[in-house]
Parts: C-alpha cells; structure tokens; sequence
C-alpha cells in the first residue's frame, strides 16, 4: 500500500483517480492547486505524486520544478491534455517521470503508478501471456507465437485487462469503465468492437463471448 498524492482540479477527474487508486489498496490525498501539492509534498510523506499540469495559481510544472529544487525525489506522473505536448516535454525535462495524456483510462494510470512504485525486492513480471499471446508491459508491444502485433493503446490496455483476469467474466461495464475511464457513453457499442480487433489481431479462439454477460479470457 502505498501513499499517493493527487494534485488535480477537475473535481469529477480527481475522485475517479481517488476511487480507482483507493480500491487498488492505497491511500490517497486530493489537493486542487499547484501551490498546495507543492506544499504537501513537502510537509507530508507521499510515494508518489499524480500532478495535472494545468492548475489554478502555480500550475504543475512549476509546482514540480519547486520540488525538485528543494530535493524532493519522490516519482511524479504528470496529466496533460493532447494539446499541451510542449508543457508535457518541459515537465518532463523539468524532472517528472512519466506522464499520461488526457483522456486516459484507469488501468493505463494504474500501469504507470505500478511502474513508479515498483520495489525492485518485488518486481511485477514484465509480461502478461494466455496461449501463443504474450503482452510486453514495459514496451507495451504485443506478439503472437514470437511475431510482434501492431495494438493500438486501447486495444493493449483491453488485452491488459483480461490477461489480468484469466478465466474469469468481466462485464462490458467494467470493461469500460477500466479501459475507457470517464470518457465514456455507456450506451456505446465499443467494447464489442474492440474485442472484435483483438480477437482479429491476436486470433479467434483467445476471448470468448458469455452471453448477456460479457467476455472471458479462456485460461487454459
Ligand atoms: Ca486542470
């Protein structure tokens, strides 16, 4: 378990992070502005900081240049909208270590917060596999039978998903809701059209259908 603080001021953005990050088993802290994670990160013991990099008063990249000026070494994920390329790569020279792109989907946030956290005593393997399908969590490349498979970083954080969860039926809302985030109609067909690709791109046999349910990774 570990101690995560969260700097954003999305209200709706921030609970999801809060809920997600909680329910993975650790404890979190939310605060709205630059000038308040700079200051908690100071005088609390945090293991990792999600910064968002458009804050109100001190925005993300100065808050974290303030940190690193005074030798905090905690790991920073930054959050950054599409648009905002130029400030992602200054945070990134500026001393984050990672950064996800808004919109993001918990698991691919999750990823990341594993990789930050990751105890060297207890790495996490670095692959997941189901039969011929073998899914690089580092590189984030998938291959089949020894062949790489061009995914599409949906369809990887999808293939994630159930190589997490052999064998056992996830519903097409937690699919959703683990993959596409808050970013989603949950009206919208586009769980079943992903498992299409996948079953296309990483053959026919791998995810079976439960109907009325959801879909399945066979374990076998
Ligand atoms: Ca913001």
């Amino acid at each position: 378990m570990s101690r995560i603080l969260i700097a954003e001021d999305e209200p709706g953005i921030a609970s999801f992070l809060e809920k997600g990050l909680n329910a993975a088993g650790h404890t979190t802290m939310v605060v709205e502005d630059g000038l308040s994670a700079a200051s908690a990160a100071r005088d609390r013991d945090f293991d990792l900081l999600i910064l968002d990099l458009g804050l109100p008063g001190m925005n993300g990249n100065e808050a974290l240049a303030e940190m690193r000026a005074r030798g905090e070494r905690m790991p920073v994920i930054i959050l950054t909208a599409r648009t905002g390329v130029a400030d992602t790569v200054a945070g990134l020279e500026g001393g984050a270590d990672d950064y996800v792109t808004k919109p993001f989907s918990f698991e691919e946030l999750l990823a990341r917060v594993r990789v930050q956290l990751r105890d060297p005593g207890s790495a996490e393997p670095p692959e997941l596999s189901a039969g011929d399908v073998v899914l690089d969590l580092r590189t984030r490349k998938a291959s089949v039978g020894g062949r790489e498979v061009e995914l599409s970083a949906r369809e990887f954080v999808l293939a994630e998903t159930l190589l997490r969860h052999p064998g056992q039926v996830l519903s097409r809302q937690q699919l959703l809701s683990n993959v596409w985030g808050y970013d989603f109609d949950p009206g919208s067909n586009v769980v079943d059209v992903y498992v299409g690709y996948l079953r296309r791109k990483l053959g026919k046999g791998l995810i079976e259908t439960v109907r009325g349910m959801g879909y399945r990774l066979v374990d076998d």
